[in-house]
């Protein structure tokens, strides 16, 4: 049986990169660059750079489908926690939110206990999530990448409803990012085969997590050093929905391939941007 159709998607994470004086020129040119309306595309710039981002893509003919995410969320709405942005603070400034990317578990000591609370309150919030998950290099040698990466997907996940009955299953709410930990920012990706393992992995935890359709509406994305050479083996894995993109996003030439490839998955798949 088909599952539900799955919409791809490229999302950049510009991480700790631009200023609000060139970000809006960046994330213009990348919209011109990757004009393809079968592709959700999604830019997270740092915080300080939300609002130029998201009025160079409203200025931007090619700019109005791009959408704006932010790199984090904190896990309360408000109160004394010096130098946090919460979910609620996004509106009007960004539609999309990444959580529990490594690099924050790695500085920040997140834990799957805190990032469970972020995504309940980014899903509050309306914010289409991407949560990230992934295995350390020597989880993956000892054979523990799938205990790890299903670990965390529970521990984010366990007991988060979707905003509703009605949208889990079609909605665009959670997406996941796939990014072992070895492969991000090192220039070393995994094999298509084994990021396509994973994606079945974190569905079938989706499943017994009580997500619609076993979570086959869940959008998996790979991460982890992608370039626009590399897109490829990964968005020939039809469980693969797209991809996650770190240094190579502030790149426009590199982003106009990885966009230019999830097209043509996009259209070979019939798949929907629209959430
Ligand atoms: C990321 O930041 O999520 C990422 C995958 O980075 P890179 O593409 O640079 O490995």
């Amino acid at each position: 049986m088909m599952g539900p159709m799955r919409p791809v998607i490229v999302a950049g994470n510009w991480k700790m990169q631009t200023t609000p004086a060139d970000a809006g020129e960046l994330a213009a040119t990348i919209a011109r660059r990757t004009n393809e309306p079968d592709v959700v595309r999604v830019l997270c710039p740092p915080f300080v750079c939300l609002a130029a981002v998201r009025d160079a893509l409203l200025a931007e003919p090619a700019g109005r489908d791009v959408a704006v995410g932010a790199q984090n969320v904190h896990h309360e709405l408000a109160g004394a926690y010096t130098g946090e942005v919460s979910a609620p603070m996004l509106e009007g400034l960004a539609t999309w939110a990444i959580v529990g990317h490594s690099e924050r578990r790695r500085d920040a000591g997140e834990t799957d206990a805190l990032i469970n609370q972020k995504v309940r309150r980014a899903r509050d919030a309306g914010l289409h999530l991407i949560l990230c998950v992934g295995e350390q290099l020597a989880d993956r040698e000892a054979g523990r990448a799938a205990a790890v990466v299903t670990a965390q997907v529970r521990g984010c996940l366990e007991g988060v409803e979707p905003p509703s009955p009605a949208l889990d299953g079609r909605a665009l709410w959670l997406t996941i990012a796939y990014e072992p930990v070895w492969a991000i920012g090192t220039g070393r990706t995994a094999r298509g085969g084994d990021a396509a393992e994973m994606t079945s992995t974190i569905r079938h935890t989706l499943g017994g997590l009580g997500f619609a359709a076993r979570g086959e509406a869940v959008p998996v994305l790979y991460g982890g050093s992608v370039t626009s050479a590399t897109i490829d083996e990964f968005l020939a894995e039809t469980s693969i929905d797209g991809a996650l993109v770190g240094g190579a996003s502030l790149k426009p030439d590199e982003m106009a391939g990885i966009v230019a490839r999830a097209a043509l998955t996009a259209r070979s798949r019939g798949s929907q941007p629209s959430s």
